[in-house]
């Protein structure tokens, strides 16, 4: 099963994605992910990245596609895959096509999680992160079940994304509104796209998730 989550940021990729991996064992490959991983490891390519990241920008589709190329390849998507962050340009759907093609795979669906921007920006100033397995909270709409303690892994230390401040929030939400609507025609041409309303209750979004997988 190959899957693309798409959703302006704040939208609930990252929540959703926890879910479809806990129940469908696919890895889950978030571009944001793989950035933040390589800026907190010093590599080049956190270098490269850091200074788009910081601005709310995106970092530029060539490097972008290689590291999405390089991920691809790898033999633990032969059960399948789950892209969250990308594409965010039609330039990376394109690129996305060609290395798919290389690589004799294809699109089951691409899900677009929906929610208008006011929320989001709520969403975003209250997101907090465990920093031992990543799990995704909000300090008000999906608090851990025991406070300070991560449900996942049990966890007592979590941060907040430095791009989550409400300067660089405005520039990631404008950047990506500009964007993602040619990605979405793109995929409903296709016959891939399926849109869901993601302003409701992290469970009930999973179950219409759920169920367009199951399909
Ligand atoms: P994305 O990966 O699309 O940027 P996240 O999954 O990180 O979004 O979610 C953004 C914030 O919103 C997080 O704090 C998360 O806990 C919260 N959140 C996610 N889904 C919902 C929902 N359906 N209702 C309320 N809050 C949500
Ligand atoms: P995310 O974790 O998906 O919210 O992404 C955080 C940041 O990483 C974005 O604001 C961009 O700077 C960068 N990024 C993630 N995915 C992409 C992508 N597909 N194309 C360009 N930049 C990206």
């Amino acid at each position: 099963m190959n899957l693309i989550l798409m959703g302006l940021p704040g939208a609930g990729k990252g929540t959703q994605a926890e879910k479809i991996v806990d129940k469908y064992h696919i890895p889950h490959i978030s571009t944001g992910d793989m950035f933040r991983a390589a800026i907190a490891d010093e590599t080049e390519l956190g270098l490269k990245a850091k200074s788009f990241m910081d601005a709310g920008e995106l970092v530029p589709d060539e490097i972008t596609n290689g590291i999405v190329k390089e991920r691809l390849a790898q033999p633990d998507t032969k059960v399948g895959f789950l892209l969250d962050g990308f594409p965010r340009t039609l330039a990376q759907a394109e690129a996305l096509d060609q290395i798919l093609n290389e690589l004799g795979k294809k699109l089951d669906a691409v899900i677009d999680i929906e929610v208008a921007e006011n929320v989001l920006v709520e969403r975003l100033s209250g997101r907090f992160i465990c920093k031992t397995c990543g799990a995704t909270y909000h300090k008000l709409f999906n608090p851990p079940k025991v406070a300070g303690t991560c449900d996942r892994c049990g966890g007592h230390e979590f941060y907040q994304r430095e791009d989550d401040k409400p300067e660089t929030v405005r520039t990631r939400l404008k950047v990506n509104i500009k964007n993602s609507e040619p990605i979405l025609a793109y995929y409903k041409s296709q016959g891939l796209l399926h849109e869901i309303d993601g302003d409701r209750k992290i469970d009930d979004v999973f179950k219409e998730v759920d169920q367009i997988i199951a399909k």
